[in-house]
């Protein structure tokens, strides 16, 4: 019998693999960071080939540290990072171009082109999303006129597309099987959520042939087998998501209404729909949550780009802490912010706002501001930005959401988490389990061999949970934020072509 699910969770800095037993525990994790490529400002891209070769790496060496036989592992759970496009030759396998990465504002053009020709509804209504160059679709469209003869040679299906997931089943695979599963290709903006296939009218738009699309599967179930090669004997691969709808499922929220947060680099609010797909009526996208035995389950999802990053430029970028984690102190030494507020729109703004052009603000700096007051307005700004989008999964679906689920690396943050119970007026419960993406892509995995018999198996795992308690009365509550708000509007339409 075996005793393990690998799950390889590939992240937009690092490639992590980590060894789930069959109680749900952790044997081993292994981790490593790859570079970041920054062309021209506002452009980032990453090299498929140092992914796939730190994901190998990450693979290999979580067996070596749990010291376990490749034949115990019963099945490789996939969750990456999300929208990231790669173009490879299928002959050679070797890809044309860089991966364009999810933050990459590169193709803002192109997105002003789509939107001139009328196009924003029926993105909306196809494919869940709005035209952003956050998606996969214009990065393809723009590799495909960087590259010389790429257009004819996508036509003539000599290359092939993929996010990140299916590059790596690609690569796992020995080339063997090009295909991607539904939560990803929901992210691409031209997958249509309600039919379930790619959309013709958007790909047209976008001339982007059919011949180069993956196949599009279930997110739990054999995709293929990784090759001996790899690992030391064939591994299936049995489970895919998104890294977000994995977080979802790995928390637990598989009934309609039960929403989590993760607090990353970014910040991601998914809340389950069940099999209905909401539309939102303020900036929320509508997404594909996974697909479990050919069932179907949306998700409302409040994309915020820049949270943990806020930290880190604290850190990297003006010096003004050592670690990620001494924000805490720092914000905890003094009583409030002093009426600073801090809005991080270093990439523009995400939901609900969907500004390209907001640039990050301080506002409401005194003679008696210091660096406290400002590392402590960072840290609230993160629970601002999720209070906005909060405000719209209240209005979109009518539920009260008071709770709030929450995980990833700034969650850790206790100050942050009460704040935020705070800022919200409700409760947060912050998962035991500190890996929950990869446990949600090793729960698709494990699902899809048989391994475990379904998600209620370890329904158990969030016991443990830590809850934090709003304790702000609701009128400093509101005057807090209908600051907030005001600062928002200071960042909003600040640059010019
Ligand atoms: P990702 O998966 O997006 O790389 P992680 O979940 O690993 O992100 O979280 C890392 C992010 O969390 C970084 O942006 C970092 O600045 C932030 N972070 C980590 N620890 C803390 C902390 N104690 N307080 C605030 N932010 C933190």
């Amino acid at each position: 019998m075996t005793r393990f699910v690998m799950a390889l969770d590939q992240g937009t800095t690092s490639s992590r693999a980590i060894l789930f037993e069959r109680d749900g525990s952790i044997a081993a994790v292994d981790n490593y960071e790859f570079p970041q490529h920054f062309p021209t400002p506002g452009w980032v891209e990453h090299d498929p080939l140092e992914i796939w070769e730190s994901q190998l790496r990450a693979a290999r060496g979580v067996l070596a540290k749990a010291r376990v036989e490749v034949s115990d592992v019963a099945a490789i759970g996939i969750t990456n990072q999300r929208e990231t496009a790669v173009v490879w030759d299928r002959a050679s396998g070797e890809p044309i171009h860089r991966a364009i990465v999810w933050q990459s504002r590169q193709t803002a053009a192109i997105c002003d082109e789509l939107r001139s020709r009328g196009l924003e509804d029926e993105v909306r209504k196809r494919t869940g999303l709005l035209i952003d160059a956050y998606f996969s679709a214009t990065k393809v469209r723009f590799i495909l006129d960087a590259v010389d003869g790429a257009q004819q040679r996508a036509e003539r299906g000599e290359l092939a597309f993929g996010t990140i997931d299916s590059w790596l089943l690609y690569k796992f695979t020995g080339g063997r099987v090009h295909a991607t599963e539904v939560s990803n290709a929901s992210r691409t903006l031209i997958y249509n959520i309600h039919e379930c296939d790619w959309d013709d009218l958007l790909l047209g738009e976008l001339r982007i042939p059919r011949a180069m699309l993956p196949e599009v599967r279930d997110s739990s179930g054999i995709f293929g087998v990784a090759e001996s090669e790899w690992l030391g004997a064939e591994i299936p691969i049995a489970g895919i998501a998104g890294d977000q709808h994995a977080a979802l499922y790995g928390q637990g929220c598989t009934k309609p209404g039960l929403a989590k947060n993760t607090y990353g680099t970014g910040c991601f609010l998914l809340m389950n729909t069940g099999e209905e797909a909401h539309v939102s009526s303020c900036g929320l996208l509508s997404t594909i949550a996974w697909s479990i035995g050919g069932r179907v389950e949306y998700a409302l999802e409040g994309s915020i780009f820049i949270a943990g990053a806020a930290i880190q430029w604290l850190r990297d970028g003006i010096g003004l802490i050592e670690h990620a984690r001494d924000s805490e102190a720092s914000a905890r030494s003094v009583a409030d912010t002093g009426g600073v507020f801090l809005v991080p729109a270093f990439v523009g703004l995400g939901a609900p706002y969907w500004d390209e052009r907001a640039r990050g603000a301080i506002v409401g700096i005194t003679r008696g501001t210091t660096r406290n007051h400002i590392v402590r307005a960072a840290l609230e700004s993160i629970a601002y930005q999720t209070r906005d989008v909060v405000e719209c999964v209240r209005a979109d679906s009518g539920l009260e959401l008071d709770v709030l689920r929450v995980d990833g690396g700034a969650a850790q943050n206790d100050f942050l988490m009460q704040f935020q119970a705070d800022i919200l007026g409700a409760r947060v419960e912050r998962s035991p389990v500190l890996e929950v993406t990869a446990l949600g892509a090793a729960l698709l995995a494990g699902i899809g061999v048989g391994f475990w018999s379904d998600r209620a198996e370890l329904e158990s795992m969030g016991d443990g949970a830590q809850l934090f308690e709003p304790m702000l009365g609701a009128e400093r509550r509101e005057v807090l934020y209908a600051s907030w708000k005001r600062a928002v509007e200071r960042s909003r339409n600040w640059e010019r072509d």
